[in-house]
């Protein structure tokens, strides 16, 4: 990597957690998506979930025939399952088989189609002894879904509940923490002790790193900038670009941008997801130029990730420059349009 006040040069990224929908829009956020990352981990939560390696297959297949007809040859997604109650053990000896690269854990109702979900982690434990027999990670949302905990509290009562008996049973289990929001998240997974080999990590979003919660209320709702899990306190963001930043293998990118056309956002019970893919790389870099730490920006998006799945690191190169890029108020998806992260305003970095 290479740094200059106005220049980075880097291996390419990958995008470690992203949200790409189905049919016609898909190809609409995959271009803004392969135009700076060479490899995405894509999520399963469809209508109905991507449950099944031959689900996975299919979507596969739709997500290629999409890159083809944007001339897009040089972005792989990497495909990933939805862990439900029913997860059998056979397939995830299959999907092993199949090069899924890990589940994911939604409880039950915690977001954006997570209605099939699991209900009680409990129910998923031949499955999940399955995943660590063979090495499959396990990607969870950190929430508990219990109406009863303040919506600002669920992921570290996630911690406590869930993530720290379930490490307990599944000490071998290789567990992404995905879009860690809080002080309690990063210093868990930083302090958390594992075997020789490291077994757990997360991700965490641009978001989560530039914005804390008042940006969701900044004179007047704005529902562009809620996701789940929501924005925390200014503390908690401290917390985030700290430890993102300190070059720890255990925290690598994961934009969970996520495609909600305009009209779902802008209504009286909007979505939950920021479209960060636009500009992910040039937030990221805001983000670390902000706390002096540009020099650890590649191998939190290039080099960690591919470290902790067990996946070659990419070759090629990116240069990242000091030019001031405006971000459309709105772009195409499908027939309705999309409203980025950071519309309107303008970015400092873009991708050369
Ligand atoms: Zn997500």
């Amino acid at each position: 990597m290479s740094t200059s006040p106005s220049k980075i040069q880097l291996i390419q990224p990958d995008d470690w957690h992203l949200h790409i929908r189905d049919g016609e829009v898909m190809k609409d956020v995959l271009a803004d998506t392969a135009r700076q990352f060479a490899r995405a981990i894509i999520m399963p939560n469809l209508k109905p979930p991507v449950t099944t390696v031959d689900l996975a297959s299919a979507y596969r297949t739709r997500i290629e025939a999409s890159l083809q007809s944007l001339g897009v040859h040089s972005f792989t997604p990497l495909m990933t399952l939805y862990l439900t109650d029913n997860t059998s053990a056979d397939e995830v000896r299959k999907a092993k088989a199949a090069g899924i690269v890990g589940f994911k854990l939604y409880p039950a109702g915690a977001t954006t189609n997570s209605d099939a979900g699991v209900s009680d982690i409990q129910r998923c434990y031949v499955a999940l002894e399955a995943m660590q027999a063979v090495g499959m990670p396990l990607l969870v949302h950190g929430e508990v879904t219990s109406a009863e905990i303040d919506i600002f509290d669920r992921e570290a009562v996630f911690i406590d509940q869930v993530l720290e008996p379930l490490r307990k049973d599944f000490p071998e289990l290789k567990i992404v923490f995905e879009h860690i929001t809080t002080k309690q998240a990063a210093h868990y997974v930083r302090d958390a002790q594992t075997g020789e080999k490291n077994t757990l990590a997360a991700t965490i979003t641009p978001q989560h790193l530039l914005m804390n919660r008042n940006a969701i209320f900044a004179g007047g709702i704005r529902p562009h900038n809620y996701c789940l899990p929501v924005l925390k306190r200014e503390e908690h963001r401290i917390a985030l670009l700290e430890v993102a930043t300190s070059g720890s293998p255990r925290f690598f990118l994961g934009t969970d941008s996520a495609p909600h056309a305009k009209g779902a956002k802008e209504t009286s019970c909007g979505c939950a997801g920021c479209y960060s893919a636009f500009n992910a790389l040039g937030l990221y870099a805001e983000a670390f130029e902000g706390v002096g730490k540009l020099d650890k920006l590649e191998g939190f998006a290039s080099f960690f990730g591919p470290d902790f799945y067990s996946l070659p690191r990419n070759s090629k190169t990116i240069t990242l420059v000091k030019q001031a890029q405006s971000i459309p108020a709105e772009l195409p998806l499908g027939d309705a349009t999309i409203v980025p992260l950071r519309a309107g305003e303008t970015i400092a970095w873009s991708l050369a």
